[in-house]
């Protein structure tokens, strides 16, 4: 750990890759996980478009808990870290798969959200727009926040099956990845396409990859480090940035 330290107080530039395993050390369930989302049955129905546009209430019945719940959970020490390494102007922003809103709620100023974020709610008929605290207010009265000019469900701007990934936030993590001398991934297994294809980029581009990730994955051979331990990383950052 004290290798890559050394490396981060040495970069000029460091772009930020966050995946699900830095929201559970925070307790909150990897959609991917075991336990996760996508093993239950009706998963694949939830985030999906054509559903939600069947019938919202598949979604907003099965994750009520899951993103909605969301308000409860705070941010964890990973997300300490990068804002103290954005503080010290190392970090000039952080990709994220995840869609739990917590790199925000730390006080990360540059978040790219690469899978989208219940941050913000749009209408489905005529786009009209709520906030994430606006849909969780309406939810405590009724199943299915709907529009009160056109009557259609919300939908939250996470990025569904069968819709495009978001462009704005896709185009400024190439660009991020690209001018970067170092891309730092936490606590992604990189195999969700196309958010994996980023860190590449930093190579190609002259850059050197790191990795911390509990498991293997694919792009180990592409970086110059491996380490296994999230929370060993956060500590080690929150003590050299004290
Ligand atoms: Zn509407």
């Amino acid at each position: 750990m004290k290798a890559l330290i050394e490396k981060l107080k040495r970069a000029h530039s460091v772009a930020v890759f966050t995946g699900a395993g830095v929201s559970t050390l925070c307790g909150i369930p990897d959609f991917r996980g075991p336990q996760g989302l996508y093993k239950q049955p009706d998963a694949e129905r939830m985030f999906d478009i054509d559903w939600f546009r069947r019938d919202p209430t598949i979604y907003y019945k099965g994750c009520m808990e899951l993103v909605y719940g969301l308000k409860n959970f705070k941010p964890g020490p990973v997300h300490q870290a990068i804002v103290r390494l954005e503080q010290a102007s190392l970090v000039k922003g952080v990709i994220t798969q995840n869609i739990d809103m917590l790199h925000q709620k730390a006080g990360s100023k540059t978040v790219y959200e690469v899978h989208g974020s219940p941050m913000l709610h749009h209408c489905f008929g005529c786009g009209r727009e709520k906030t994430f605290d606006e849909i969780c207010a309406m939810l405590e009265k009724t199943a299915v926040p709907r529009c009160e000019q056109c009557g259609e469900a919300y939908k939250p701007d996470i990025t569904f099956f069968g819709e495009m990934l978001p462009e704005k936030a896709f185009a400024n993590s190439v660009a991020l990845a690209q001018k970067a001398d170092l891309m730092l991934v936490l606590g992604s297994s990189l195999t969700v396409h196309p958010a994996a294809s980023l860190p590449p980029l930093t190579v190609r581009a002259g850059g050197e990859l790191v990795i911390v990730n509990a498991q293997p994955t694919p792009l180990d051979d592409l970086a110059v480090r491996c380490y296994p331990d999230l929370a060993a990383f956060a500590t080690a950052v929150l003590d050299a940035w004290a």
